[in-house]
């Protein structure tokens, strides 16, 4: 046990702080035993656990020392030279050390051998990776998730000498060497709207672009690399005319490159990492792909950065609502302990339900992601529905998971020396970059239209839904609630149907969820996540008589699971 454990069952006032993420994470454990092959889930608990560690102390503090001491942008040297540089403090630096460099975070995807294991790791370890780092450090993950993405669309859609030229930077795991990425789209007219993009693309001298223009949210605005969409001058109007460009921050002489940041913005939350606004002043870049192919080939990049912000949600969920059962278990209110009473047991239940939906939405994106990278059939499909369906929903619900989980830890949940406020400040941002909630629901729409994604949905959800262990009737009101979700999203894909694109993607991710959860139960034997699988359903999706109590149908329960609790 650790000082400050013990301190906190001898103090009126708990504490958390000092206990392994990982390993006081059963369910976690669980669940890995379901999504990792053995040899490699043993070979990777040492790392998770270190991981863990660090997520539940020095890496917690290094956070809110740097959500405490902001970056700061100079534009000038001490003897009076123009050279802007991003001040960023010491507690910031070391987290992108823990995340770049030894956790691999940005390059695990992308290099053949990471922690001593031959062969790229899948999807799973990357993102129970940034599940950990999350709980402690939000603002950071973006930067590292954009390094890992701006890669991997290099990789896919560069040329093999721009590829050879960059990638070794990218991916290096020297601290001193390697170079990060971003992400320059946003313009002050050009947000949702891509197609009114108006930086400019001219051809410059040796085969390579020059950028000028004025890009509006810039995060990580000093990265090594940034993905940049620009309208080559003269092209087609409307979406056709943009193309992706890759920007480097200093020049092959080492000089920088002919952009400057004109301000930092002062942000609610994310306040550790630096965003800004970019003047490109004919600065040097380099085509990536096809001119023209701009947006489709940046939505490969941002469709990997949207489930990064899904897992990111569900492990801010995930530390609220381990938070709030700490202080549940551990503070006494009427000579009782919280965690013994009624009307606090529901409301953690309300905190932990959506919490695990996402979890495991995590795991199965990640797993469809692992599948698509390998070609299989109907793979793809299926990926470019769960994104945005995780992109949606555990961005929205971490909004108020972590605000409900403050209130759990009383006044001492709104006082900024807890982790409670950044967690609520930074939950508000996922929904709003990478898409905002209107823009990412229509995404579903859109993969339904184009991908076809729906039937693809339905047949992995039936093949879920086919594991024994479930009860019966508790499958049969999965699959009518999932036919009735089909059915509704269906209707928000015809002409004039787009009103109920959020109700849509709100339906078939609780329904989704909620199979995938009484799967994994059922495989792993557990009670518990079999009952918060029967709550998704009876809570989020099926009709409820708001006078009159709730309980969960007997018969849901399968044989050898107990009667189902009521919420
Ligand atoms: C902290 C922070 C960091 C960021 N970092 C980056 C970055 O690194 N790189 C980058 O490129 N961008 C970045 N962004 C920008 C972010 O991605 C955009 O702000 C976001 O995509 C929305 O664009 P907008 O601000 O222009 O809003 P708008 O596009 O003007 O949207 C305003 C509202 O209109 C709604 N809306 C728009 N179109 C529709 C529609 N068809 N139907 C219904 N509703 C609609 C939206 O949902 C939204 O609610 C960042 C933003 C923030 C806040």
């Amino acid at each position: 046990m650790t000082e400050s454990t013990s301190a906190a069952v001898t103090h009126p006032i708990p504490d958390r702080h000092g206990q392994n993420l990982y390993t006081v994470d059963a369910e976690l454990q669980r669940l890995l035993t379901l999504y990792l092959p053995d040899d490699l889930r043993r070979h990777m608990a040492p790392h998770f656990e270190r991981l863990g560690g660090l997520a539940g102390g020095p890496l917690d503090e290094l956070a809110g020392t740097a959500d405490r001491n902001p970056p700061v942008l100079e534009s000038r040297t001490r003897t009076g030279l123009d050279v802007q540089r991003i001040v960023k403090h010491p507690a910031y630096v070391e987290m992108e050390r823990l995340a770049l460099s030894e956790f691999a975070m940005g390059a695990i995807s992308h290099r053949d051998e990471t922690f001593g294991w031959q062969g790229k790791m899948p999807p799973a370890v990357k993102y129970v990776l940034f599940y950990l780092f999350v709980q402690a450090e939000f603002g950071l993950c973006c930067p590292v998730s954009m390094t890992d993405s701006l890669t991997r669309t290099l990789k896919k859609f560069g040329s093999p000498a721009l590829v050879a030229r960059f990638l070794p930077r990218l991916t290096t795991l020297d601290f001193d060497e390697l170079a990060q990425g971003a992400m320059f789209m946003t313009e002050q007219a050009a947000g949702s709207d891509i197609a009114a993009t108006t930086t400019l693309a001219r051809p410059g001298p040796n085969g390579e672009w020059l950028l000028t223009g004025d890009k509006w949210f810039c995060s990580n605005p000093d990265a090594g690399f940034a993905m940049v969409l620009a309208r080559v001058e003269g092209g087609a109007p409307g979406m056709k005319g943009v193309s992706l460009f890759l920007l480097p921050r200093r020049l092959e002489d080492g000089s920088l490159n002919r952009y400057r940041i004109i301000r930092l913005k002062d942000k609610m939350g994310t306040r550790s990492m630096a965003s800004g606004e970019i003047r490109l002043e004919g600065a040097t870049a380099y085509l990536v792909g096809e001119q023209g192919r701009g947006f489709v080939q940046m939505a490969d990049m941002v469709n990997n950065s949207r489930l990064s912000n899904g897992v990111r949600a569900a492990g801010l969920m995930r530390r609220a609502v381990a938070e709030a059962e700490y202080i549940a278990a551990e503070r006494r209110a009427f000579g009782k302990r919280l965690a013994d009473m009624p009307l606090m047991q529901r409301q953690l239940d309300k905190l932990r339900v959506p919490a695990e939906q996402a979890r495991t939405m995590v795991f199965q994106t990640a797993q469809a992601l692992a599948r698509s990278d390998a070609g299989e059939d109907g793979a793809y499909a299926l990926l470019r529905i769960l994104t945005p369906l995780i992109k949606f929903r555990a961005c929205r619900d971490a909004r108020k998971v972590t605000g409900d989980a403050m209130e759990v830890r009383g006044g001492c949940g709104y006082i900024e020396e807890w982790s409670d406020p950044r967690l609520v400040r930074d939950a508000h941002l996922g929904s709003i970059w990478e898409g905002t909630s209107n823009i990412v629901a229509l995404d579903v729409i859109r993969a339904i239209k184009r991908e076809n994604s729906l039937p693809v949905l339905r047949a992995h959800a039936e093949a879920l839904l086919a594991e024994p262990g479930i009860a019966p009737a508790f499958a049969t009101a999965l699959r009518e609630a999932m036919d009735r979700a089909c059915a509704l999203a269906q209707t928000a894909a015809q002409e004039g149907g787009e009103v109920l694109a959020r109700q849509a993607a709100s339906a078939l991710y609780h329904c989704t969820s909620a199979i995938a959860m009484a799967w994994e139960a059922a495989r792993s034997g557990s009670t518990e996540r079999m009952r918060w699988a029967q709550l998704a359903l009876l809570h989020r999706v099926l009709p409820r008589d708001p006078l009159s109590p709730d309980a969960v149908p007997a018969a849901w329960a399968a044989s050898g699971t107990p009667a189902a609790v009521a919420a």
